[in-house]
């Protein structure tokens, strides 16, 4: 139990249904009852745990607004501590006004995730579920919020924690051999414990691998849209987004800035950039234009470099052509114009190319299975252990080279007291993951980013 009862509005601040003021600590009802009076006259503090009663908040006789008190009695908690939520009308004055009655009331104001803080330090959930909560809160899509969910189900600790109990075991055993070290101790044959540290190498590894298609799951890919003016870019990208989000005319340089939308394509977000048609001008406005588009090529994960096939490529195309990466796709636009065999692909030099009318809305399925191929969606399924954050990768990737240290080590004929070393340091990293053996500025560092009041 934490000595300080800590208090704060866990709903988004701004007009709404109802906000909650969340309290929770060993004084939590205490708390409550001194400024909700319950409209049937009974005392918080005759509740039992899962009891809602319908009230008013008071301070100092003055009713700030009417509600409903829940009360959680530790350990049935999310924190695991006493805890009250009360709700009230959802308005950014009345939830001020209701918040400052509870600390008036002896509350102090709670930290950055100070709730999951302590239902962590409580044992309610470990460090990579705790993790995965951020994850729920802020999903961009479907597949992100699945993947988070799983995470808070515990799918992530279970795959480590399977791992850390194969290497708890080799650890007894080791322990076994440095007593009795003429004995033949099970599981440290140097095949089958060879074997053994080959197959959880392999477990660590795919779950290196498992973050970064996550990642572009749950952030989306940043992906632009650039090539000349008039080619159909601002077309393609209202087709995308499916509304008019950019100016689609006939006069060239009409784009002048980016136009920026999120859009959702088969489970992938993609943040999308529509640019200034690349060209050489003399208008400065649109110079700055080209400028910024130019820029945005740089940083962009996924380029869309469109060419209107209905015309002659010029050498504003080939110089763009020139100035692709691996990671741009070539759009053939105007297909409905004109088709392929009309054209010299040989320019575009063997890349990927796919045909499209952006206006027809033709060749688009193409477009969305190259993008589900380029995040490897395909050999991805979201049931997965997908690691989540950085930390948690950093983490797998220290116990996946120990492992790898400790491969070597046995291959090279060392005792096993040496690849025992290395073992040990694999546990403690997977064991700072699921937060079973962390720093407290470790984990200080994971519940900052928390937003105040979860
Ligand atoms: P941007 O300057 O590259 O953004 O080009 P726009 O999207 O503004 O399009 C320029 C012109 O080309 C407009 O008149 C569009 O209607 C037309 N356009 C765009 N895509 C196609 C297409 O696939 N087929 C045809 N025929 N016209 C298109």
């Amino acid at each position: 139990m934490s000595e300080k009862t800590i208090a704060a509005i866990s709903t988004p601040l701004g007009a709404g249904g109802i906000a909650v003021i969340r309290i929770s600590g060993d004084d939590a009802v205490k708390i409550a009852d001194k400024c909700f009076k319950s409209y049937s006259g009974k005392s918080l503090l005759s509740l039992k745990g899962y009891t809602a009663s319908y009230g008013q908040i008071v301070n100092n006789e003055t009713v700030i607004d009417d509600g409903v008190a829940l009360v959680f009695l530790s350990p049935k908690s999310y924190t695991g501590e006493n805890v009250v939520e009360i709700s009230v009308h959802g308005g950014r004055i009345v939830a001020r006004d209701a918040l400052r009655t509870v600390l008036d009331a002896g509350a102090v104001p709670a930290e950055n995730g100070e709730f999951t803080k302590r239902a962590f330090l409580n044992g309610k959930l470990d460090l990579a579920a705790a993790e995965s909560i951020m994850g729920i809160i802020s999903a961009k899509n479907e597949t992100a919020l699945k993947i988070s969910r799983n995470a808070k189900e515990g799918r992530i600790s279970k795959e480590i924690n399977s791992i850390i109990e194969r290497l708890l075991e080799f650890s007894a055993s080791m322990s076994v051999y440095a007593d009795y070290p003429d004995e033949e101790i099970d599981g440290l044959n140097p095949i089958s414990f060879g074997n053994s540290l080959g197959e959880i190498s392999c477990s660590l590894k795919k779950l290196i691998d498992s973050y970064d298609t996550g990642k572009i799951i749950r952030e989306g890919i940043d992906c632009c849209i650039v090539g000349k003016p008039n080619v159909g870019k601002s077309t393609l990208m209202n087709l995308l987004c499916g509304s008019d989000r950019s100016i689609v005319t006939d006069i060239a340089g009409t784009t002048r800035d980016i136009i920026e939308s999120t859009v959702d394509i088969d489970g992938i977000t993609l943040n999308i950039s529509d640019t200034a048609g690349i060209r050489k001008t003399h208008d400065v406005v649109e110079m700055a234009g080209v400028n910024k588009s130019k820029k945005r090529l740089d940083t962009a994960t996924l380029i869309f470099a469109v060419f209107d096939i209905s015309r002659p490529f010029d050498n504003d195309d080939l110089e763009l052509i020139n100035s692709l990466e691996n990671n741009s796709i070539i759009l053939l636009n105007k297909s409905d114009l004109c088709n392929n065999s009309q054209i010299d692909l040989s320019v575009f030099k063997g890349r990927k190319t796919i045909s499209i009318s952006a206006k027809e809305n033709s060749g688009i399925d193409e477009l969305k299975k190259y993008i589900s191929d380029f995040v490897n969606i395909n050999n991805f399924s979201d049931n997965d252990a997908i690691l989540v954050s950085e930390r948690q990768r950093d983490c797998v990737q220290r116990a996946y080279n120990c492992i790898f240290d400790a491969k070597n080590t046995l291959e090279a004929g060392y005792t096993l007291d040496a690849v025992g070393v290395c073992v040990d340091d694999c546990l403690a990293a997977l064991l700072e993951l699921t937060g079973k053996r962390v720093t407290n500025e470790v984990s200080d560092e994971v519940f900052k980013r928390f937003c105040v009041g979860k």
